[in-house]
């Protein structure tokens, strides 16, 4: 068929440039250890930090719910898809995070998608970190105003364009709390400052924070005790469920209610992954062991594998790129490891700058010293093997 001759021909492209992508099967919920296509495999790469995608507490918390509202919301917020467990929950998040109000989106890309095509206006500027996700691109791509890309965490670049901006009607300065590639902690304090000095408002994506960084697991906004205008975040990482949210003051979500479109026309969460959310918070304030857990196994991982002679990029973060390079020793090291029994992604441009290819490990609460260690002798062996290290 032309159509599918087409398309063959463009996927072609994608296989020759050695870019194609397939899904792998999971056999069992999101532990340490899975049945992956049939497979056991020892995961280095799920976002269930604190163990709670497959906590009981959750799960019970989710079935109760189920049973007396059914499992599908059945509408929009606006329409008949706002719930009482809608409202507990975003009341729950908006005292987690310490701020006057909560607006839930159904995942984290549709509320980055929300907030930047409805937030700033044409004649406004968007100042968005180089590496920051792919929702937030995509948001800014959607937006009237003009977008600047600064150099990743250069605080240099942007206050320079903050000064060549100066004259624009309103600045955003965007920015992912923790980098999803590189494990870097945004400078968050140094952002404020800037934007405070250039009048500027800023916006935060705390995915990979929200339960992970911070005293109480409340955030980079915590961890640096500074108070950004939108904080967003999702449920789908430390909280272990699904969803996404954007917190801020009640003006800001009655905004967002009125404008964002990814809110208006989109079928709300279904309740029971409201009321597993809910317990999930709950859970989270009183999760110190469990973070401080995380946080040793991450500083375990990363002095280890320096002390082998691997680049590790990052801040201490779950995530943790181990860089390897050139992009076929990455596939040949990824594959190695899964023949060792373990799973963890290898990471190629266009996602990452060319010769930054990388596998992408990410750590969580849950997994064992033992697993650790065996960890940590494959990548010892097979770094020896290729020729990366001594
Ligand atoms: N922001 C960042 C930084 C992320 O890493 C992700 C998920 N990969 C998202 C947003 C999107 O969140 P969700 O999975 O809830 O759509």
């Amino acid at each position: 068929m032309k159509f599918d001759g087409w398309l063959s021909y463009r996927l072609d492209k994608t296989k020759e440039a050695g870019l194609n992508r397939k899904v792998r099967t999971m056999e069992t919920a999101p532990l340490p250890l899975m049945t992956i296509d049939g497979e056991k495999q020892l995961v280095f790469a799920s976002n269930n930090y604190l163990g709670l995608a497959n906590d009981k507490r959750l799960v019970n918390a989710a079935e109760t719910v189920l049973h007396e509202f059914g499992v599908g919301s059945s509408g929009s917020r606006l329409i008949t898809g706002h719930t009482n467990w809608h409202q507990k929950l975003e009341d729950k998040i908006s005292q987690f995070k310490r701020t006057e109000e909560t607006l839930l989106f159904s995942s984290g890309y549709l509320a980055n998608v929300g907030v930047l095509s409805s937030l700033p206006e044409k004649g406004d500027v968007i100042l968005s970190d180089e590496l920051n996700h792919a929702s937030i691109i995509d948001g800014c791509r959607l937006s009237k105003a003009n977008t600047l890309i600064y150099n990743h965490v250069d605080m240099d670049d942007l206050e320079e364009k903050l000064k060549a901006t100066e004259s624009c009607q309103r600045r955003f300065i965007v920015t992912d709390g923790v980098f999803s590639m590189d494990g870097t902690i945004a400078p968050l304090d140094k952002i404020m400052s800037l934007a405070k000095r250039y009048h500027a408002f800023v916006i935060v994506d705390d995915a990979h924070a929200t339960g992970v960084l911070g005293e109480n697991g409340r955030g980079t906004s915590e961890y640096f005790g500074v108070y950004p205008d939108v904080i967003i975040g999702t449920l789908s990482k430390a909280i272990g469920t699904e969803g996404g949210f954007v917190c801020g003051s009640k003006v800001l979500i009655d905004f967002l209610l009125n404008h964002a479109r990814t809110f208006i026309f989109q079928t709300s969460l279904p309740p029971a992954i409201c009321a597993a959310s809910y317990t999930a918070f709950e859970i989270i304030k009183h999760s110190k062991d469990k973070r401080q857990l995380l946080h040793s196994n991450v500083k375990k991982i990363k002095t280890s594998l320096q002390e082998m002679g691997y680049t590790v990029k990052g801040d201490d973060t779950p995530i943790i790129p181990v860089i390897i390079g050139d992009t076929h020793k990455t596939v040949m090291f990824a594959k190695r490891l899964l023949e060792k029994g373990i799973y963890a992604p290898a990471i190629r441009p266009p996602t990452i700058p060319l010769g930054e290819s990388r596998i992408r490990l990410t750590v969580t609460a849950d997994h064992s010293l033992k697993e650790i260690d065996y960890l940590l002798k494959s990548f010892n062996l097979i770094g020896k093997e290729l020729n990366m290290i001594k």
